[in-house]
């Protein structure tokens, strides 16, 4: 998650195994433990991956992969068809399964020792043991689990005994600290060691044994800051543009690229919760004000991607309810946040073969919906039509741009149905005056000279979507060579 959940405890609520790799190796090698722990005990398990161990990379040995074997299908509703009856006997084998895996723990070699002598001992797992490692070196011992659900407790207990002191390092919540204190073992943890945002090894030094890092030390002042923004030629610029300027709207968001549309200057997303929001918050907000008078507008945004996953209900919720809400499907002809994954409206498969494009209109209109706007983004008069248009409509309205990522290869079909002139643009300093109303689009390939008082296109960023060009009263933004 990109929030700062604590995932271990879902593991242990549902009383299956969890692994917890930390570094690039172990998320291989543990992958295929985990596998095997499943088949042999009949077990879902939980691979934990934290932020730092996903953003990391080093070497990776492989093995050799093993042939899938097909399994025949057998009958048992004991085990699938969790109805009443058969639930309770679930329950039953679930408990029967969380003893053979709390002995499994005590002797896996997931859980690895390494003793440098008895002065300081450490608990740890994942990330943290690494951080741990870098702070202590071989200035104390290690008890590194691989396996954090069920907790090795014997096997700490025993490690504990042997150790003066014995800490707990981990991200975030005391869930190693907590079952150890349960157990009777005592341990520092939580005491010393923040339970807010990510570790990393200047915070456990500091926690620990009290000592700052050395750092360079500068003026933080002088240094410019870049918030994330969306990228030269994204087709969602132009549209939260011109959803911007619009007056009495509230624009709730989703977790796409589009997620960055609240940030100055665009500053046209009001809030956001999770995939599939931008639709169902929105529809519960037009909903709000409907029973309460209030004049706001309200606008929900999904990426194409988004709509299929999860967007695709809600639209159905809110034509079911009659909600007098814009709808809006960004669809950037894939899926950009997470890396350009192929999605059911892209035509194509993640494999790359060739797939049936699911039909953003055709869906909405099975589901009713009778005011739908179909927008080139590049084109912000289209943007601008159509949202005064769906604003003005009463019940639920929907807004479609299309128009790929500006980072997306292209296919073939997108070549052919929006071209590829990627000749950049420029400003003509004579017509330009200084008004920075290209700069509001926050387009990274512009910038502004202030000396000269004049916008500055940077050539190499641009790929010539034009956008800025409309945006300019003086006409002082034009294709380089035109
Ligand atoms: S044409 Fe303008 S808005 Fe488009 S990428 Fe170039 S500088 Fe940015
Ligand atoms: S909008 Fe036009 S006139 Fe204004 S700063 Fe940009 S290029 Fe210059």
């Amino acid at each position: 998650s990109q929030n700062e959940q604590d995932n271990r405890f879902y593991a242990k609520f549902a009383k299956i195994t969890m692994l917890e790799p930390s570094d690039s190796q172990e998320c291989k090698d543990m992958m295929k433990a985990a596998f095997e722990i499943s088949e042999t005990y009949d077990t879902p398990v939980m691979m934990r991956m934290t932020t730092r161990v996903c953003h990391s990379k080093s070497l990776v040995e492989y093995g050799e992969p093993l042939p899938q074997k097909k399994k025949e299908y057998v009958r048992n509703r004991a085990k699938f068809d969790p109805v009443p009856a058969m639930a309770k006997g679930m329950h039953t084998e679930v408990e029967k399964r969380w003893k053979t895996l709390c002995a499994f723990a005590e002797t896996s070699g997931l859980t690895q020792e390494e003793w440098n002598g008895g002065e300081i001992g450490i608990v740890s797992a994942g990330a943290a043991y690494q951080y741990a490692k870098e702070v202590f070196g071989d200035g104390a011992s290690y008890l590194k689990l691989g396996l954090t659900c069920p907790l090795p407790i014997e096997r700490i207990r025993a490690f504990g005994d042997k150790v003066k002191t014995l800490y707990v390092i981990e991200e975030l919540e005391p869930y190693i600290e907590e079952q150890l204190r349960a157990a009777g073992i005592a341990c520092v943890g939580k005491s010393r060691i923040p339970v807010e945002g990510e570790l990393n090894p200047d915070i456990v030094r500091k926690a620990l044994l009290g000592q700052e890092t050395p750092t360079f030390q500068y003026d933080k002042s002088i240094i410019p800051i870049r918030p994330p923004m969306l990228c030269a030629g994204c087709p969602h610029v132009g549209f939260f543009y011109e959803l911007a300027k619009q007056k009495d709207v509230v624009m709730i968001g989703d977790i796409g690229c589009y997620a960055l549309s609240g940030n100055p200057p665009l500053n046209a997303k009001d809030f956001a919760l999770c995939m599939g929001s931008g639709f169902s918050m929105a529809h519960g907000a037009a909903k709000i004000c409907e029973k309460f008078g209030d004049s706001h507008k309200i606008v929900g945004v999904v990426g194409d991607s988004t709509f299929f996953h999860t967007g695709m209900n809600s639209l159905l919720e809110a034509v079911y309810n009659n909600s007098n809400v814009v709808l809006v499907v960004v669809d950037n002809r894939i899926t950009g946040m997470t890396g350009h994954q192929e999605n059911p409206g892209s035509g194509h498969r993640l494999n790359g073969e060739a797939a049936f494009p699911a039909d953003i209109e055709g869906v909405a209109r099975a589901f009713g919906v009778k005011d739908i706007h179909k927008v080139n983004p590049m084109v912000l008069s289209e943007s601008r039509e159509a949202l005064k248009a769906a604003l003005a409509f009463q019940g639920p309205s929907l807004i479609i741009t299309r128009y790929p990522c500006a980072l997306k290869k292209y296919s073939k079909e997108d070549f052919e149905e929006f071209g590829c002139d990627r000749t950049p643009y420029a400003v003509d300093e004579d017509a330009c005056i200084g008004c920075r109303l290209c700069l509001r689009l926050g387009c990274p390939a512009i910038s502004f000279d202030k000396g000269r008082k004049k916008a500055v296109i940077d050539r190499v960023t641009c790929v010539g979507c034009g956008v800025c060009s409309q945006v300019c009263p003086k006409n002082a933004i034009g294709k380089v060579g035109v």
